[in-house]
Order: structure tokens, then C-alpha cells, then sequence
């Protein structure tokens, strides 16, 4: 059995009083065991908000983090410095990454590599542009950037990683791919980490959906067959509807 995993991507959003108030807010609400629940936030925000879910359902990741262990990486943050401070999952190639800050195909694969090797569960993001998915070039994309995210990972690994589907074209436009569009991505997904792995291990590895989720529609993507979660920007940042999410 997949356990379902809703995860909040806060983005370039909150302040630490802000993410607190969040916590505190959420906390009470969020207690099932059956569901992962976790927020990933800016790097300023995780030591108080590692604090803040201590005792709580709720689970901290970051946004980003180098493949390296140290050196002269300005601005870099190494998967160390994420588990010093009590952070457990990490999200690794996210559009936005891959479109303004040069994340390729390459580094993907040597964080996620990185992030296992350390103890992180890597979240590795992963989707087709509009013009991509009109020119009917989706799922021969998502397979190379799945099959290249995975060089040189185990079979014994592999179910640690989440894997993120999210069609650009869907985050933050309020455009949803239909439950039975993602579904058929995501089921695709599993068929290519079949053909690398096999069909137990592929089996293990939950994909969550990502683009325009909201409380509105979380219900319906998630009862679809293959999609174990969502990865949710906007609607994440308000606690009410977070509570909702988690609790599709
Ligand atoms: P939205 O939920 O705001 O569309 O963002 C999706 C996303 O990029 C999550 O990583």
C-alpha cells in the first residue's frame, strides 16, 4: 500500500511569524497517521518551523538543496545542513528551478542521488510544457527525465523517492489537468520505473500530482489509481485550505 503524501510548496512565500502562525493553526486539525502531511518552505523559515511541528503530523522539507557536501558553492545549502536542523524531505527539480535557475536533467539526478545517500526523501518533480503537451510529447518527456532522475539509483532506493508530476503548463493558472489526464501521465510513470526496476519495486513509488490542486478537486485526483498525492503551491499557503487538502 502507497501511503498518500500531500505536500505544501510554499514557494518564495512567508515570513517566520507567518509560518508559525501557520503550524499553529493546522496542527490540531492535522492527526491522521494514514496520510503524510508536510509543508516545504523557504530556507529561513525551516529551523522555527522544524520547532514549531515538533510533537505534531506535519513534516518539513525545503525547496531545493546542492548536490555537494561543502565547498565554494555561494548561496548553496547542502543536504547536511538540511539534516541538522531536522528537515526530512527535500524537493529536487522543480519547474520553476529548471526554467530560471539552469536545473537540468543532470543535477537532478546527482541531487537525488545525493538526498538518498544522506537520508532525505527526495521529491523530483517532473512535467511537459504546454507547447510540449499540444505537440503530443509528454509522455516520450516525462520518460526521459524520469529515466535520466533515476541513472544510477538502486531498486532498493527507488521507492524512497516521490516522484512530482506537474504539468507546467497547470501551476498557478487555475488550469487542472483532469484526474484521468494526470492519472494517465502518472500510471505512464510507473511503467517507465517498471521497465527500469520492475513491477514490485514500481509498484512502491508513490507520484504525486501537481498544477492548480486545490479543496476543491484534491477529492477527485485522488481517487484516481495511480496518483498517491498532490504537490500544492498557492492553495497551501492559507491553513484552512491546507487542512482541507491533507484531509481529502
Ligand atoms: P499551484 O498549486 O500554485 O498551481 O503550484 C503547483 C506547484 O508548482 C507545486 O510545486
Amino acid at each position: 500500500m502507497r501511503k498518500p503524501i500531500i505536500a505544501g510548496n510554499w514557494k518564495m512565500h512567508k515570513t517566520v511569524a507567518e509560518a508559525v502562525a501557520f503550524i499553529d493553526a493546522v496542527k490540531t486539525e492535522i492527526v491522521s497517521s494514514d496520510v503524510e502531511a508536510l509543508v516545504c518552505a523557504p530556507f529561513t523559515l525551516l529551523p522555527s518551523l522544524v520547532e514549531a511541528t515538533k510533537g505534531t503530523a506535519i513534516k518539513v522539507g525545503a525547496q531545493n538543496m546542492h548536490f555537494e557536501d561543502k565547498g565554494a558553492f555561494t548561496g548553496e545549502v547542502s543536504a547536511d545542513m538540511l539534516l541538522d536542523i531536522g528537515v526530512t524531505h527535500v524537493i529536487i527539480g522543480h519547474s520553476e528551478r529548471r526554467q530560471y535557475f539552469a536545473e537540468t536533467d543532470e543535477t537532478v539526478n546527482k541531487k537525488t542521488i545525493k538526498a538518498l545517500q544522506k537520508g532525505l526523501t527526495p521529491i523530483v518533480c517532473c512535467g511537459e510544457t504546454l507547447e510540449q503537451r499540444e505537440a503530443g510529447e509528454t509522455k516520450a518527456l516525462v520518460k526521459v527525465q524520469i529515466e535520466k532522475a533515476f541513472a544510477g539509483i538502486s531498486a532498493a532506493d527507488a521507492p524512497k523517492v516521490v516522484i512530482a508530476y506537474e504539468p507546467i503548463w497547470a501551476i498557478g493558472t487555475g488550469k487542472t489537468a483532469s484526474s484521468q489526464d494526470a492519472n494517465d501521465v502518472i500510471a505512464y510513470i510507473r511503467q517507465v520505473l517498471e521497465g527500469i526496476y520492475g513491477d514490485e519495486t514500481s509498484e512502491e513509488v508513490r507520484i504525486q500530482y501537481g498544477g492548480s490542486v486545490k479543496p476543491s478537486n484534491v477529492e477527485e485526483i485522488m481517487n484516481e489509481s495511480d496518483i498517491d498525492g498532490a504537490l500544492v503551491g498557492g492553495a497551501s499557503l492559507e491553513p484552512s485550505d491546507f487542512i482541507q487538502l491533507v484531509n481529502f
